[in-house]
């Protein structure tokens, strides 16, 4: 398949100050069309609007998934992406999950590298910051029947991104859900899938409610092992290990996840993917042992928890302030994606190199 290329002819103006996160958006984007049973008409074309017939499935029935990633620049200028391959493969077992039909994901991935340069002069520089990629799949065909769509539209926005949390590196505070699920096993909660993030607002919106800055949810069979924080993986450090709630199909396999869980066990620090029980973490919070415990994403990349309340008692992770373990990894992480840190593991790619 070939990819057309219009550059614009009327560049935007860049955004100045603070970025904050997606609130602007590059000067093209990319987009693909499946039809008559094919992919076809791929191109990068100038930032535009979308008409979307009203009746379009994604718009009734969530027929749709999506992707975030992020390309830097390092101390060079080169463009470097982190792991890209890695999201565009999740992106189609995403697609296969809610009867997507499967695209070539070689030919995907190029297209987001093409337009990452072609918008390369969007990648911000400041600490913390990045070019964050969003690619995503939506059915578009005009009908209402329950049923998958014969017709979708694949696309890739840009969006210059400062630090994910306005207030910096500072810790949250957690309100332990009880009565709301994020994702339940054999849902759709392992992949992402439009879906599930309206099914979480309510959640959301209640612990901020209450004074908490995000959810942490429970299993929704018991309502007592952890499986996330926000939209994103979760980590305890406790009596000097790393605990993480194992993949058990309900918990989005994060990439950050992937990422730290290495970097931990570099660090000389044993990891175990695992059922953690809320119980024994707010008895563990009470003793001191645990120490630390943090959110992972591409978003925010690590995301120090202080503390979280369960069953309406308050618990205090670490003094409330960030763990040591916490600021290494962040260290460590986005270090590796700017190139300041030697990436042992063929995370980054260099794009536009011979
Ligand atoms: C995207 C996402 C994550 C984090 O995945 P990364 O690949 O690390 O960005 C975790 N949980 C949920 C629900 C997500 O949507």
């Amino acid at each position: 398949m070939e990819l057309k290329i219009t550059k614009t002819q009327n560049p935007k103006t860049k955004p100045t100050g603070a970025l904050g996160f997606g609130k602007y958006f590059s000067d093209h984007i990319f987009t693909m069309e499946y039809s008559g049973g094919e992919w076809k008409n791929a191109q990068i074309k100038p930032y535009e609007p979308f008409m979307l017939d009203p009746s379009c499935s994604v718009l009734h029935y969530a027929q749709g998934v999506f992707e975030g990633a992020k390309a830097f620049k390092n101390a060079k200028g080169e463009v470097l992406t982190f792991r890209l391959k890695d999201n565009v493969d999740r992106m189609l077992d995403s697609a296969d999950r809610v009867c997507i039909p499967a695209f070539d994901k070689a030919f995907v991935l190029d297209a987001i590298e093409q337009i990452i340069l072609i918008d390369q002069d969007w990648i911000p520089s400041g600490e913390g910051t990045a070019l964050y990629l969003r690619p995503t799949i939506i059915a578009t065909e005009p009908a209402l029947g329950v049923r998958a769509a014969d017709r979708y539209l694949l696309y890739c926005i840009l969006s210059p991104v400062g630090a994910y949390y306005s207030g910096g590196l500072k810790p949250v505070r957690l309100y332990v859900e009880q009565k709301y699920v994020r994702a339940a096993v054999g849902g759709t909660g392992g992949h992402k899938v439009i879906g599930n993030y309206a099914a979480s607002l309510k959640a959301g919106e209640n612990a901020k409610k209450l004074g908490y800055d995000q959810v942490m949810w429970l299993d929704a069979f018991k309502h007592r092992y952890v499986e996330e924080v926000g939209a994103m993986n979760i980590f305890f450090i406790c009596g000097g290990k790393a605990l993480t709630p194992a993949l058990s199909g309900s918990i989005l396999p994060g990439i950050t996840r992937r990422s730290i869980i290495q970097l931990l066990r570099d660090m000389g620090i044993e990891v175990e993917e695992t059922a953690v029980d809320i119980v024994k973490m707010a008895a563990a919070a009470k003793s001191g042992e645990l120490t630390e415990v943090f959110g992972t994403g591409t978003a925010a990349v690590i995301s120090p928890v202080g503390g979280f309340c369960y069953k309406g008692k308050d618990y205090v992770v670490g003094g409330g302030a960030m763990g040591k373990v916490s600021e290494a990894l962040y260290a460590q992480l986005t270090g590796i994606q700017n190139g300041r840190i030697e990436d042992k593991y063929g995370w980054v790619k260099k794009l536009g190199a011979i």
